[in-house]
């Protein structure tokens, strides 16, 4: 298989289990970050030790410059447009909506709503310009079910995505490009656990299967949005929750 799968926000967590999976299914794997340089070196060298193509670059996915620049560098080490892109990047503040300070409202939204857009925008210019019925797959977030406080910019980030997707789905659909997005319930990373050791007790509880997700949990779903059994499949929000919002 001759496949190019970007994957924004690829060094750790979720984004680092995703570039795992598309190259153990036979892509190439392009992807960006942001701070975690030595982090996304590992991936790399990861993937190349199991025989796979990864690459990993710096570039803030909410800068324009920089998200040319990276899809630049990308299609000419792969030689071809993207196959499929997943936008995973993101970052959470905590802050009640009366003491969010102007500077996090701007990175969260940049990070998690521009930067899906950008993203979106440069990889299906190249998908159209080079024939290719691309899949696209926006990681939302379950929260956007719930009135969270706290999280007042990132919800309003996610949502975003969710309308984003919809909209993006009716322009691209034409072209033979599917855009989804996948919203997670509570899935254990080394972020989530840093923020709150006992994350995977507190959820479990909660959650219908009685468990936390994992990376892998996501992984699978957008894995599956990339084959041709899910070809009909475009515009929706699909929830990989455990169950977890049924009840929102
Ligand atoms: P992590 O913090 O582990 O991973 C986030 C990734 O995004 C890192 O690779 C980070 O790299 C990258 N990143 C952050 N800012 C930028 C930027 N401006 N440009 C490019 N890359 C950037 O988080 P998770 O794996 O937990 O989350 C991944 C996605 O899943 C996020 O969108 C999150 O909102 C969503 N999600 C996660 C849930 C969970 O329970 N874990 C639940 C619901 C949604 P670097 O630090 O180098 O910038």
């Amino acid at each position: 298989m001759n496949r190019l799968a970007v994957v924004t926000g690829g060094s750790t967590g979720i984004g680092r289990c995703l570039v795992k999976a598309f190259a153990s299914s036979g892509y190439s794997v392009a992807f960006s970050y942001v701070a975690t340089g030595t982090a996304a070196a590992d991936v790399v060298h990861e993937v190349e030790d199991e025989g796979g193509h990864a690459l990993g670059l710096e570039c803030d996915v909410g800068l324009a410059k920089e998200v040319n620049a990276f899809f630049e560098k990308v299609t000419s080490w792969f030689g071809a447009a993207p196959d499929v892109l997943v936008n995973n990047a993101g970052v959470q503040t905590w802050s009640s909506l009366l003491e969010l300070d102007e500077a996090s409202w701007d990175r969260v939204i940049s990070t998690n709503l521009k930067g899906c857009f950008l993203n979106i925008q440069v990889a299906a210019r190249l998908m159209i310009a080079d024939n290719k019925k691309g899949t696209i797959v926006n990681i939302g977030s379950g929260c956007n079910k719930l009135a969270f406080p706290k999280l007042v910019d990132y919800t309003a980030s996610k949502g975003g995505i969710e309308q984003l997707t919809k909209v993006s789905a009716a322009e691209l659909g034409p072209y033979g490009i599917t855009v989804n997005c996948i919203a997670p319930g509570a899935i254990v990373t080394e972020r989530t656990l840093e923020e709150a050791p006992d994350y995977p007790q507190t959820w479990s509880a909660i959650t219908p299967l009685r468990r936390v997700g994992t990376p892998e949990d996501i992984a699978g779903p957008v894995l599956f949005l990339a084959t041709p059994a899910a070809s009909f499949i475009t515009g929706q929000t699909i929830w990989v929750d455990g169950g977890l919002f049924t009840q929102a």
